[in-house]
């Protein structure tokens, strides 16, 4: 693929990369505006995954036959592909996981061992529950202190509090750089610079953010960031956790098993360096070459122009849905991804998306894994349009007037 010289943003050919916005349900043209849960896959994902498959399937790292040397050949590159798209200062600080829970879970339990009775964790009210579940379950092992940076009505993080919760009994700062539900882009910059103030590690939920935004986690000063490939336009089943180098090797392993040793014996087992350490058992291979693939895909790309179209959506989505008298738009913040949650007075979420659905439109309604925010607003769910680089503003027109057609029925 091109890699010099940056493909230009031509939306009928990008549209064309992606089989499954080629189809139709209940004889309705689809319409994914489900991007936030998962989004779809360009040709160049799939064959990738199909001559992995085809082709080039063998065990990693262990093998001296041709396969096994090719398959780890494309595993390692795929690495060095996403630690130098991610400005990693080194290729074995990206570990492959099963995705972001799986990246925030290991975290949780290893870094977790460094930590003590008393100890503070900081979360933000806004978390998916993979930000917030781990780190109950961490508080309850070991005894530390779970603060909550409070919301405000607009879905912003309340700066002053986050600033009143960190102390020199702070570990670890856990954040969403930006929230699935309510859109809302945290300033995690300043948020880390604050925390490394008090000698605290931050952690970054890039499930929402690697999609839409250039990362680069040198300039950002993460300790931790983690995604998931499948809303990277990868596969399911395989994420990233990037950690430094100095953390992680502080850091006992996650799981034990083959792969993650340098040698055994029931005496004494001594545990492979990075990345390995952090990587027991057969990995999903081709998952992790095809993430890799993904970020190639998206790499062709500047990042600025896919998110300026994105933005542009969400701009014309929600002038469009607030003149529906009694809807309202839960997420207002000022700093705002292509992430569009709303409520509408007399209709509940679920029936909504159903009527949607019928009209071959596809919304997440519900919690969104984020039941805190949902009590927060006092409200059982929201309809949720997310919207990826391949939307159009012609889809967003057929999605107002279904919405419509919704709403008549439902009042
Ligand atoms: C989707 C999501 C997660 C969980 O990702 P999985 O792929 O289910 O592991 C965590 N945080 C945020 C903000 C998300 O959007």
């Amino acid at each position: 693929m091109e890699t010099t010289g940056k493909r230009k943003f031509n939306l009928r050919e990008i549209r064309e990369d992606f089989p499954a916005l080629r189809q139709t349900v209940y004889g309705k043209n689809l319409i994914y505006f489900d991007n936030g849960a998962t989004s779809q896959k360009p040709q160049y994902v799939i064959d990738a995954i199909n001559k992995y498959y085809s082709k080039d399937n063998a065990n990693i790292h262990r093998g001296v036959h041709h396969l096994s040397q090719k398959a780890t050949n494309e595993y390692e590159a795929s690495r060095k592909t996403i630690a130098t798209y991610l400005n990693a200062k080194h290729t074995h600080e990206i570990i492959f996981t099963k995705g972001t829970t799986e990246g925030i879970n290991l975290v949780a339990f290893s870094f977790g061992q460094l930590l003590q009775k008393g100890d503070e964790i900081i979360i933000s009210a806004m978390e998916h529950h993979s930000n917030i579940v781990p780190w109950q379950m961490l508080c309850e092992r070991v005894g530390c202190v779970l603060k909550v940076i409070p919301i405000n009505k607009k879905g912003e993080i309340i700066y002053d509090e986050y600033l009143q919760l960190l102390n020199d009994k702070t570990k670890l700062v856990a954040v969403s750089h930006i929230s699935n539900s309510l859109g809302t882009i945290n300033p995690i910059k300043k948020m880390i610079d604050e925390a490394h103030k008090v000698g605290a590690k931050v952690l970054i939920d890039g499930a929402q953010s690697i999609q839409h935004t250039k990362i680069d986690v040198q300039a950002l000063d993460c300790d931790f960031y983690v995604f998931s490939g499948h809303k990277v336009f990868g596969p399911t089943g395989i994420g990233v956790l990037y950690g430094k180098e100095a953390i992680l090797n502080k850091m006992p392993p996650y799981q034990g098993g083959g792969d993650m040793i340098l040698k055994v014996t029931f005496e004494k087992t001594t545990y492979n360096e990075l990345p390995f350490k952090f990587e027991a058992g057969t990995p999903h291979i081709a998952g992790a070459i095809c993430l890799g693939k993904a970020i190639e895909y998206l790499n062709q790309f500047n990042i600025e122009d896919l998110e300026k179209h994105e933005l542009e959506l969400a701009d014309y989505a929600t002038d469009l849905l607030l003149t529906f008298e009694g809807l309202h738009i839960i997420g207002e913040s000022k700093k705002k991804t292509s992430v569009v949650s709303f409520i509408v007075d007399g209709a509940h979420p679920f029936d909504i998306g159903t009527l949607l659905d019928k009209q071959g439109v596809a919304v997440r309604t519900g919690h969104h894994c984020t039941q805190p925010v949902m009590d927060f607003y006092k409200i059982p769910g929201t309809v949720r349009a997310s919207f990826a680089f391949y939307n159009t503003k012609e889809e967003i027109d057929y999605f107002i007037a279904a919405l419509d057609k919704a709403i008549t029925m439902l009042r």
